[in-house]
């Protein structure tokens, strides 16, 4: 078995490859006794975790194993969508009798850390709790795979899907610091003309007006829409329009309350009544208050509401305010009995979702293709990750080669920030250090 330590793992700069980006080695720093590996990829017409594991399935078996050695867990479980039958078929011979699958679901946010521990383990996170406190440490699937790599390469590529309205919605692997309109051209370009990106996913990405934008690790996918799609035009919508429609057309009906996945938790969080405060000044009122336990999977807003409103938003602006004043929920009321009794009933099926977002227009493939981008220049952003920017530790002028460190974490009294390094994704120079990016070219050789 390959030996990856705790330290490597930090070297090597893994973070949370499905978007979230915290430092993988704290994770891996905690007691558990189980470690589940998130292969549940929600989002719609994103593949790159199952293709990586149709792929890289030692690598992630690998990675899998490291972890579960590293925390101290008894069990390895993969969860993945019971309907790649091909993937789980292809996994099962190679699992360790302490390893085992479960299959999920299609339904959305079954990629969501609360929703896949509870699928997979049958636990409940507390609100405002992190899946160690029932036990669980939690990695997607390319994660597991860097891990399994820790001792042998840093993360210095990345694997996404670019889909949508483009010519051939493909899954690549491509150096950090490329930019997106480099890998859309890798699945032959968009198809329609003034092209938008949701960059991360329809549901729970953002949308991306700089097609030159740099990706880092983690950059999940690029879903490539017209610009009068409805995905689109949602996106576009400021806070004033947000609020004023949402106040004046909001029937209470509780829809969004009643399929809102952390309120089928048992988590108080009512969506229907962070949108009764829009005519009201009610932050800090207990019912506001649960917008802190909000996930933003958005769906009460593109799947919930009959009247097309965004109570997420309402929630986001809610909980940034409560953040922002500080203000904490000593001993929120917690009602896990609910998930047994309501959640298998209330799931968001994946195709409805599709069907009411505009989106099987555009065919749900995204195979694993061997082109790649060979970027003349690459941006190495300082912050990939949750945590402090790291400080470059290059100067203009300075020659690099792929793997080698270009930022660190920075310290303080020989405490290091929480944080993980950054390495060249190619060979070169560096040329510019800028606005939180390093910029290397790449030498004739
Ligand atoms: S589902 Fe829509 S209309 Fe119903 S309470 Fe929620 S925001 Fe209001
Ligand atoms: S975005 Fe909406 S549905 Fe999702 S957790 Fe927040 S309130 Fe609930």
């Amino acid at each position: 078995m390959v030996q990856v330590t705790v330290d490597q793992v930090f070297e090597a700069g893994v973070v949370g490859a499905g978007g979230a980006g915290f430092p993988t080695y704290v994770k891996l720093s905690g007691r558990a006794d189980t470690v589940l590996i998130n292969a549940a990829e929600c989002e719609p017409l994103l593949h790159k975790d199952k293709e990586i594991l149709r792929h890289f399935d030692d690598d992630v078996l690998a990675g899998l194993r490291i972890a579960m050695e590293l925390v101290g867990a008894s069990r390895g479980v993969i969860g993945i969508k019971g309907k790649y039958a091909d993937v789980i078929e292809q996994l099962r011979p190679k699992l360790s009798p302490d390893m085992e699958i479960v299959p999920l679901p299609d339904a959305y946010p079954s990629g969501d850390e609360f929703i896949l521990v509870y699928e997979a383990l049958g636990r409940v996170i507390p609100p405002g709790g992190i899946p160690l406190h029932v036990g669980a440490v939690v990695i997607n699937v390319e994660t597991a795979r860097n891990v399994a790599m820790a001792s042998r390469q840093p993360v210095v590529e990345k694997f996404l899907t670019i889909a949508g309205a483009v010519q051939e919605p493909v899954t690549v692997r491509v150096p950090i610091g490329v930019t997106l309109a480099e890998c859309v051209e890798l699945a032959g370009g968009p198809t329609v003309s003034n092209p938008q990106y949701m960059v991360g996913g329809v549901m729970m990405g953002y949308l991306e007006q700089n097609h030159h934008a740099l990706v880092d690790k983690t950059t999940g996918g690029v879903i490539v829409l017209p610009e009068d799609h409805v995905v689109i035009r949602r996106r576009q919508q400021d806070w004033k329009q947000i609020s004023r429609i949402g106040r004046a057309a909001c029937d209470q009906c509780s829809f969004c309350t009643e399929l809102c996945p952390r309120w089928l938790l048992g988590h108080p969080i009512e969506p229907h009544r962070a949108m009764r405060s829009l005519g009201f000044n009610l932050v800090g009122e207990a019912n506001v208050q649960g917008t802190v336990f909000c996930c933003e999977c958005n769906l009460c807003s593109l799947y919930s509401c009959p009247e097309d409103l965004d109570p997420k938003n309402v929630c986001v602006q809610n909980k940034r305010r409560i953040l922002a004043e500080k203000r904490r929920w000593e001993n929120p009321p917690f009602l896990p009995e609910r998930a047994e009794r309501l959640l298998k009933n209330r799931r968001a099926p994946t195709k409805r979702l599709m069907k009411k977002l505009g989106l099987t227009l555009f065919p749900n493939v995204g195979y694993l293709v061997e082109r790649t981008v060979t970027p003349k220049m690459v941006g190495i952003k300082l912050k990939q990750h949750v945590g402090v920017p790291c400080e470059p530790v290059v100067r203009v002028g300075d020659k690099v080669v792929r793997g080698q460190v270009v930022g660190m974490p920075p310290e303080t009294d020989g405490k290091r920030a929480l944080g993980a390094p950054v390495h060249a994704s190619i060979d070169g120079v560096v040329t510019r250090i800028q606005d939180g990016v390093v910029w290397i070219e790449r030498q004739a050789s």
